[in-house]
């Protein structure tokens, strides 16, 4: 089960949607923000998970990821905002 990043221009709200495979959340419209409702949210490529796929974090690491996460979005500037923008279009990403 993939775990998709968003982020959302109207407010910078930063949040991870969960998607039941890969193909869906390549075919279907990226989720609402759900602080905002705007549907202008924009994937954030760099960061995916995979549940139970690569093995990568324990889950208190993830709570711990998930926690700094959600902080960064409560505090998120408008310039970390265009940073990560910048950095999504150059970073070149290989399906
Ligand atoms: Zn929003």
């Amino acid at each position: 089960m993939p775990i998709y990043e968003y982020i959302c221009p109207n407010c910078g709200l930063i949040f991870d949607h969960f998607w039941p495979s890969i193909q869906a959340a390549e075919g279907a419209a990226p989720p609402p923000c759900p602080t905002c409702g705007a549907s202008q949210t924009q994937r954030i490529m760099s960061r995916v998970a995979v549940l139970g796929g690569l093995g990568g974090l324990t889950p208190s690491e993830q709570a711990a990821a998930d926690a700094q996460a959600e902080r960064l979005a409560k505090i998120t500037p408008k310039e970390q905002i265009e940073k990560l923008r910048a950095g999504r279009k150059s970073s070149s990403v290989q399906g």
